[in-house]
């Protein structure tokens, strides 16, 4: 539910474009004007969460790092929990863990087990969808720990890099592709 008049549009104009970060060939997608602004971080979040109503949704899985900062506010506003989805060795207490490739090796993300019910109703969420090995991955934990996935949503996805096809299956939301 949108109780705002922002638009996707007014979104994309704030994202930064940072070539060659971290390294030569990328073009990072700074989303710190995002934040900074009030409105379109509301409005970010609003449109994030907008097909669900307070109480709908029993946790909203943020993936670290930057994801974080919106599923905590989503959860806020959908008077749901928040549950993170670290990368290895961050967490503190007993998880699972989840491998996923990247282009030149794997990555590890974990849960902790007793983060979500059998059963509950998740909203996972991240800042960018790229190749979808992250989230296909978070997906994977969430569901070890027998909740449900109503929908992935980010904020920006680099739609030539298909990362759909990772997570076919799953309603998909994003915000700004390019
Ligand atoms: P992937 O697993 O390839 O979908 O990568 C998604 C994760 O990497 C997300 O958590 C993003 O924050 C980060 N990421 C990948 N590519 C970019 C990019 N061009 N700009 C900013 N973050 C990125």
């Amino acid at each position: 539910m949108s109780h705002t008049s922002l638009s996707p549009a007014d979104i994309a104009h704030a994202i930064r474009n940072v070539p060659d970060f971290p390294k030569p060939g990328i073009q990072f997608k700074d989303i710190t004007p995002v934040l900074a602004d009030a409105r379109l971080f509301a409005g970010a979040v609003d449109l994030l969460t907008q097909n669900f109503k307070p109480g709908s949704v029993d946790a909203v899985v943020g993936i670290d790092a930057r994801g974080f900062i919106f599923a905590a506010a989503a959860a806020v506003k959908l008077q749901a929990g928040f549950v993170p989805v670290r990368k290895k060795g961050k967490l503190p207490y007993k998880t699972h863990e989840q491998d996923y490739a990247l282009e030149y090796g794997t990555a590890t993300v974990a849960i902790h087990v007793d983060a979500l019910k059998p059963g509950s109703r998740v909203l996972l969420v991240d800042d960018l969808l790229a190749t979808g090995g992250t989230a296909a991955a978070a997906a994977q934990l969430v569901e070890k720990l027998g909740a449900n996935i109503l929908e992935i949503g980010f904020l920006i996805e680099l739609s030539f890099l298909n990362g759909r096809d990772k997570l076919k299956g799953y309603p998909i939301r994003s915000l700004v592709t390019y």
